[in-house]
């Protein structure tokens, strides 16, 4: 009740919520209580989340935050929410975010911008944005409208957020939880994970996340483990990775600082400071923006106002494709399809998609090198705090910038933890990120929380 007494009051400036299922958290939570009275409760039981609109929600409205999907109630629930349900979490709601989770801003949701509940010392007035696309996940953990969130990230979309909301989040390794019923962006680079205050919240919701499901090709059939149990596990003796590339220039001076603070801190604690190189990830970005729109302008074919979703009258049946689409997607949201239509074209096949494919498995291939010398690595999680509607965003390759250092665990389908480590002079929550091996989260949440 405290928190939908919250979302009430402070929702409506925030805009962090699309949808508000405040009844159905009642009704959960009370269920939750009659369960905990019977000593039945699962690990998770009344807690109460926040869940981002690209999860299918069985009989509640799932957007993506696009007005394509305005009217679509999904028929079933996704993976990832039924094992969360199954261990007694409690919905408030869907998560804003940017249209199709794909931003990093939260400005291209087509139900308004979310706001950063930070702001800056100085400068109180001016509105930040919360970071995207899981923007509404991280500014509702971060004002706490709810006590953890659901998100993806495709190239950053928890990482980055959380760094710019102040909180902790981690994207698993791909194939760790289920993308059953999660609208697909970029299906070889999307995965799930959660948002909370502590790296020991995230945690524990990652292993309600986790585990194998027959209805997601892609889904490991790993065990998952106590991620809990690691956190706060003794980094003596570990070594952590610096790669060099990332030194860059002009990257801001406090980022720099907080992330000397950080390796002073696993030092400190036993870790030994390694150099690396990561050769190649100076592709990175350039390779994301090839190989994601690719995979989207498929992925998003489906929509077509024939099946579900928006629809807008044509004379025929291209006209009504064409007028459905042309209504029903934002600007950015095109922009991807009109590059990743034209990177797969036959004339440019060759040159970009393939390219950036082979590039690709370069990345991948300087991570289990330096992995064969490190255990973990640590980078800042942005080159920047989180910023204002105009400062950043007017040109689209500026704002892929924000990525540069989280796309590569995509590429390569590794860990990345976002933990909130510091304050920049404005007061605004700056993170780190630590990157692990193929399914070794644990030893990314032992030096997450080492950090945190
Ligand atoms: N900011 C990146 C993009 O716009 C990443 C988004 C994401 O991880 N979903 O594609």
């Amino acid at each position: 009740r405290a928190h939908v007494a919250g979302i009430e009051a402070l929702n409506p400036r925030l805009n962090a919520y699309v949808t508000v299922t405040a009844e159905q958290a009642i009704e959960a939570a009370q269920a939750s209580d009659a369960r905990r009275a019977k000593g039945e409760a699962g690990p998770l039981d009344g807690i109460p989340l926040a869940i981002k609109d690209l999860f299918c929600t069985e009989g509640v409205r799932t957007t993506a935050a696009s007005r394509i999907l305005h009217n679509f109630v999904p028929p079933y629930e996704s993976t990832v929410t039924t094992q969360l349900k199954r261990d007694g979490a409690v919905f408030l709601g869907k998560a804003n975010l940017d249209e199709f989770a794909m931003g990093s801003s939260n400005l291209t949701s087509a139900y308004g911008a979310v706001q950063n509940p930070w702001n800056r010392r100085n400068d109180p007035d001016t509105v930040l944005v919360p970071g995207g696309s899981s923007g509404g996940s991280a500014a509702a953990v971060a004002a706490r409208l709810a006590l953890g969130a659901t998100g993806t990230d495709t190239g950053g979309s928890i990482r980055q957020p959380a760094a710019f909301c102040g909180v902790a989040g981690i994207k698993p390794t791909y194939g760790r939880c289920s993308r059953f019923g999660i609208v697909a962006f970029a299906s070889s680079l999307d995965q799930a994970g959660p948002f909370a205050r502590t790296v020991e919240d995230c945690a524990v919701l990652l292993r309600s996340m986790s585990g194998f499901d027959p209805k997601d090709s892609t889904s490991a059939e790993v065990a998952v483990p106590d991620f809990r149990a690691a956190c706060g596990r003794s980094v003596k003796g570990l070594r952590i990775g610096v790669p060099k590339e990332y030194r860059l220039d002009g990257l801001a001076p406090e980022i720099t600082a907080l992330w000397e603070q950080g390796l002073a801190w696993l030092r400190d604690a036993g870790a030994e400071i390694v150099e690396i190189s990561l050769p190649h990830a100076q592709y990175a970005l350039p390779t994301y923006y090839i190989v994601a729109p690719a995979e989207a302008s498929s992925n998003l074919a489906r929509y077509d106002g024939v099946r579900f979703g928006l629809r807008e009258d044509g004379r025929d049946l291209k006209d009504l494709y064409e007028k459905t689409r042309a209504a029903g997607f934002g600007a950015e949201v095109k922009r991807r399809i009109m590059i990743g239509t034209y990177v797969l074209s036959a004339g440019y096949y060759d040159a970009y998609y393939l390219k950036a494919q082979k590039i690709r498995a370069l990345i991948a291939r300087d991570f289990t090198e330096a992995y064969q010398k490190v255990d973990a690595i640590v980078t800042p999680a942005t080159p920047s705090a989180a910023f204002a509607e105009g400062e950043n965003t007017d040109d689209p390759v500026t704002m892929y910038l924000n990525d540069i250092f989280t796309v590569t665990a995509n590429l390569a389908g590794l860990p990345g933890l976002s933990v909130p480590a510091g304050l920049d002079a404005q007061g605004l929550p700056l993170g780190l990120q630590v990157l692990g091996r193929s399914f070794d989260e644990e030893t990314v949440f032992a030096v997450g929380s080492a950090i945190e």
